[in-house]
């Protein structure tokens, strides 16, 4: 009955009169990110775009993370970032990934705790496939890469509120 009945000190149960549509609307907006999240691929910033896209390959993922020797986030890079480096003409082997990614400080994360309702609408507002989660490192402002969340995790909470799983 989540949702549908409520309790409080003196009164006991009652009905709160939400619809469907509006309890399932409560219970997406406190799903946070730690439930739905993935193990994070990171490349160091020196790699070469051909490792990096090997590393795609072989992690079958869409989105690299890029970190310094201090596994300090730096970048991202994605498919087309990759693409778009592979068009030029000199060696892939010769070009360290550092220089092709987006850079901090623009690159958008989310941390553990936060509501994957808001991931969500990072993901379409800044047109991206995915997002670092990240925690601080305690080194100035530096962070680190705990996971990684996508267009496809967010699917799959869609198909578990379709099947009504308990999330
Ligand atoms: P693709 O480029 O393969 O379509 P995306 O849509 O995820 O994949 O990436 C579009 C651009 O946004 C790329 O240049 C990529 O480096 C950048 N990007 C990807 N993820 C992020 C992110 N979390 N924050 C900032 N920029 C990102």
């Amino acid at each position: 009955m989540s949702g549908y009945l409520d309790a409080r000190p003196r009164v006991g149960y009652f009905y709160t009169g939400k619809q469907n549509a509006e309890i399932l609307s409560d219970k997406v907006k406190t799903i946070t990110v730690d439930h739905y999240k993935s193990r994070p691929v990171v490349v160091n910033e020196s790699s070469s775009v051909y490792e990096a896209i090997t590393t795609m390959f072989l992690e079958d993922v869409g989105t690299l993370f890029v970190v310094d020797k201090d596994s300090t986030l730096t970048g991202v890079v994605s498919r087309k970032d990759l693409l778009r480096a592979s068009l030029g003409q000199k060696s892939l082997e010769t070009i360290p990934v550092g220089i092709i990614m987006t850079r901090m400080p623009n690159v958008t994360v989310c941390y553990e705790d936060d509501f994957i309702i808001d991931v969500a609408k990072k993901l379409i507002s800044k047109q991206i496939d995915g997002l670092p989660i990240v925690r601080k490192t305690g080194r100035g402002s530096g962070l680190e890469v705990t996971g990684r969340i996508t267009k496809t995790n967010i699917t799959s909470l869609l198909v578990d509120l379709a099947n009504n799983e308990s999330i």
